[in-house]
């Protein structure tokens, strides 16, 4: 039996290109591979055109194209995730629709599947973006904190096999980033290097703003060192405030002020609130790591909403 290879596109406002990017980039790449293929375009709550005009595309096409059409707009993360879970491909590729991931390159990530690789993925030659800086900071950042499971250049241009694929669907969390999930199960990957391109139309979604945050989320769900901080500062600050305090109260009531130390009720004061500040700080961090360890545990809502009635080619009723 040919296999089932699943291209996966996620799609958001993207009525400029949308057209354009499948005709010329996506349907010329899959009509080289051996493989039957089907195509699952997300619309994650698009506001434009978009999800008509991907309708309209898929019902001109002679191979399979599936629509999941999201209610609201979801995160291309979790658009990324709703399409893997309905993928039926015995490989799995994702890119976005803007034509920033090279489609012609799937049957060379297809061809190393062949070879065995159970993950391939593509990893930028270099930014073309003015997010150079940002994310040079946010990786830095990210290793720093002892999170492993990112690594600069990454992309979300990417194969996985059947067997990562099914692993990749049994992650619950809401606050998420593929890549860091994908990295995290710890198969072996193949990478290949692509020159990633400017956005073709449209603009881009991700904003400043928006990066921000997605690194300040991930860094939250990633790593706990954030919280830990300020419990250390409070140690910090506790045990010195404590232990000069403790070496002037020995040292000049109890010994009889020897060394001559003025101990001034300006400085004892100082030292006592410094030691309740520290006290403070420890608690507050306490408290912050249990209310981490319910944020991790509550995370039980479903992670996205499909309008089934909008979509195309969903297995119904199902999931
Ligand atoms: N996207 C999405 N939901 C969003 C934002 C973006 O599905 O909320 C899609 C978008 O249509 C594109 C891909 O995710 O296919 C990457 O988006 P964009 O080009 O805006 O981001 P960047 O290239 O900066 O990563
Ligand atoms: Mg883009």
């Amino acid at each position: 039996m040919r296999k089932l290879v699943s291209v996966i596109v996620p799609v958001y406002n993207e009525q400029a290109g949308i057209n354009d990017f499948l005709d010329k980039e996506l349907e010329p790449a899959l009509e080289k591979l051996a493989e039957e293929t089907e195509i699952i375009l997300v619309d994650d709550g698009s506001r434009d055109e978009s999800l008509k005009l991907i309708r309209a595309w898929g019902t001109e096409q002679k191979q399979k194209v599936r629509i999941i059409a999201l209610v609201k707009n979801f995160g291309k993360e979790i658009a990324l995730t709703a399409g893997i879970r309905e993928a039926r491909g015995d490989a799995v590729i994702t890119l976005d629709a803007d034509g920033q991931h090279p489609a012609e390159e799937i049957p060379r990530m297809v061809e190393k599947w062949h070879k065995g690789a159970r993950i391939v993925t593509a990893v930028r030659a270099q930014n073309t973006t003015s997010h150079r800086l940002g994310s040079w900071l946010y990786y830095r950042l990210m290793r720093r904190l002892g999170n492993q499971s990112v690594h600069e250049g990454e992309t979300d241009f990417r194969l996985m096999d059947r067997v990562v694929v099914e692993e990749f669907n049994r992650f619950t969390e809401h606050n998420r980033m593929t890549r860091g999930l994908v990295n995290w199960l710890g198969f072996p990957q193949e990478h290949i290097k692509i020159q990633t391109k400017n956005r073709k139309k449209g603009a881009p979604t991700y904003s400043l703003r928006k990066l921000m945050t997605l690194a300040g989320d991930s860094l939250v769900s990633a790593s706990r060192t954030p919280l830990l901080i300020f419990g250390y500062i409070g140690v910090g600050i506790m045990l010195v405030s404590g232990a000069v305090g403790l070496f002037q109260l020995v040292q000049e009531y109890i010994l009889g002020d020897p060394l001559g130390i003025e101990w001034g009720g300006g400085v004892a004061v100082s030292l006592f609130v410094a030691f309740l500040v520290g006290l403070v700080l420890i608690s507050q961090a306490m408290t912050a790591l249990y209310v981490s360890q319910i944020h991790a545990e509550v995370k039980n809502r479903p992670l996205y909403i499909i309008d089934r009635e909008k979509s195309v080619g969903l297995d119904d009723g199902k999931k």
